[in-house]
């Protein structure tokens, strides 16, 4: 039975069970006075056999599910909307138990057997990059480690299986909310949980330096990529303001340091724009830029947004940029970003209905 809006809105009051690490759940079934065993059961439901309320959790006494419906939410996102068919990239648009609103991207990659699931970690974004609709009218809030888990999870019952990956590069500056990104990490990564491996785990930023620098220093193996968009700070302040506090750099020498420190390559996205950061001189620039240390460079053409007047370069132009940054020995991708007929795309998500 569908549930109202005002019955939705009470459940969700309290925290998400999926916000939860085992440890955390184990405290708070000792301090119930029940075995820490139930813990793993807890988490093999949720995350082994994705069920969808506490009352299918049958090998739990009564009392038990009852006390943990009494102070967890179970589902923290109510999922609106699905656009696109099975199997081909699909956007999930989520309502939080506030009405705020979220967008999620299943991307299939079918010869390889495997889906990615892009996750927003916040509703809305505070840098304001001009080409991207996610930060349009800036950042309402941060979402909690249960919502993020929560769309995996929801991405999960859809498919019926755990995702191989996920990216956070959906709405929002995971460093901006540090602390909760880290704690889904935490929890997609434990081997009780999804137990997706760190390195199937991507966290994408704008440029924010201390982020790169916490997350150096957290000893996770998971993916960093820095979204860069320009080789020269007069280009990429014309589209983001966040280098105007971080500027090329700071942030060069916090990459450098990330790279030293954890031995993982960097992969830098370079979304390809018409006559703004697409020349050959613009290629050699970032050749000298990205010298000092191994990394990888992901080239994306340019996904249309209404608020941004900006093309994506023709293909030869994308062309000749690759191959500059193939010669130098980078190892590049130039790859069309999945889903734009869905409005799906990098930079096409968006807190309300499109
Ligand atoms: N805030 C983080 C996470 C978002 S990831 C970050 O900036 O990295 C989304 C990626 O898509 C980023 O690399 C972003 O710069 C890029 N992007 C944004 N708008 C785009 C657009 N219109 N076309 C192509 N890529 C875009």
């Amino acid at each position: 039975m569908p549930i109202s809006e005002d019955q939705w809105f009470i459940m969700n009051l309290k925290p998400s069970i999926h916000g939860l690490l085992p440890e955390e759940l184990e405290a708070f079934c000792k301090q119930n006075g029940q075995p820490a065993f139930r813990a793993k059961q807890i988490f093999d439901w949720l995350y082994g056999k994705f069920v969808p309320s506490f009352d299918e959790m049958k090998n739990l006494p009564a009392p038990l599910r009852a006390l943990l419906a009494e102070h967890y939410s179970f589902q923290a996102l109510e999922k609106l909307e699905v656009s696109g068919e099975k199997g081909e990239t699909q956007k999930l648009l989520f309502k939080l138990s506030d009405k705020e609103m979220i967008e999620t991207v299943i991307i299939p990659a079918p010869r390889r057997g495997t889906n990615t699931v892009c996750v927003s970690s916040q509703v809305g974004c505070v840098y304001g990059c001009a080409f991207c609709a996610s930060g349009q009218k800036g950042v309402i809030r941060n979402l909690t480690a249960g919502e993020i888990v929560g769309e995996v999870m929801e991405v999960a019952r859809q498919l019926g299986e755990r995702p191989n990956n996920v990216v956070f590069m959906g709405i929002g500056e995971p460093f901006d909310n540090y602390d909760a990104v880290m704690k889904s990490v935490r929890i997609l990564n434990h081997p009780d949980g999804l137990n997706i491996g760190a390195r199937k785990i991507t966290v994408s930023t704008c440029g924010v330096v201390p982020g790169i620098e916490r997350l150096a220093e957290e000893g996770l193996q998971v993916e960093l990529s820095v979204s860069l968009h320009a080789p020269d700070n007069e280009t990429r302040s014309k589209t983001m303001p966040v280098n105007e506090t971080w500027p090329l750099a700071e942030l060069m020498d916090a990459c450098a340091n990330y790279t030293e420190k954890t031995n993982r390559i960097i992969t830098f996205e370079y979304t390809l724009i018409k006559d703004l950061n697409d020349s050959p001189e613009q290629a050699r620039e970032l050749v000298q830029l990205l010298r000092r240390f191994p990394c990888r460079v992901n080239l994306i053409p340019l996904s249309p947004v209404e608020e941004f007047d900006g093309e994506r370069p023709d293909s030869e132009t994308m062309q000749i940029f690759f191959q500059t940054l193939e010669k130098a020995h980078i190892n590049t991708t130039l790859r069309d970003s999945k889903g734009s007929n869905l409005k799906a795309a990098c930079g096409q998500l968006r807190s309300r209905r499109s």
